[in-house]
């Protein structure tokens, strides 16, 4: 039975697409090892979502398979793109969705980033 969340990876996944610039986005940040964007299908006043520019499925398959850099560059990221959107102060919510049971949709780790109000129980439905 396949492990879920890791491998292999699609190269045709619509955030491997927008990496390469073959789809619009409209990024907020990019670095060495990050790029952020608008969701494009917003849950907050805020929602944006960071991808590594690493190939990796999941949380899991980026948790196994990135180097040391890749981890450090990508979550600081995160961080410097919460900051920039203003959130700092005010305070935000950090998601990522991994396989079958959260609905991850795109098999391309990222993380969202939600805020601009305030955001209520953190899981709706039990
Ligand atoms: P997940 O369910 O965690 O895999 O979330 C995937 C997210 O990607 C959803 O919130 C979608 O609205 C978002 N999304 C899908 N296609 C695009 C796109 N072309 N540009 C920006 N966000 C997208």
């Amino acid at each position: 039975m396949p492990v879920s969340g890791l491998g292999p990876y699609d190269d045709q996944n619509i955030f491997a697409k927008i990496l390469r610039g073959e789809i619009p986005s409209r990024r907020v940040f990019e670095d060495q090892w990050a790029v952020a964007f608008h969701d494009i299908n917003p849950q907050a006043p805020v929602h944006v979502l960071v991808i590594p520019r690493g190939k990796f499925v999941s949380l899991a398959d980026f948790a196994t398979g990135a180097s040391e850099a890749e981890i450090a560059g990508f979550w600081r990221a995160v961080a410097s793109v919460a900051k920039q959107l203003g959130l700092e102060a005010p305070g935000y919510r950090v998601l990522a969705n991994m396989g079958p049971d959260s609905h991850q949709d795109v098999p391309h780790f990222h993380v969202h980033i939600f805020g601009g109000r305030a955001l209520g129980p953190m899981l709706v439905a039990k």
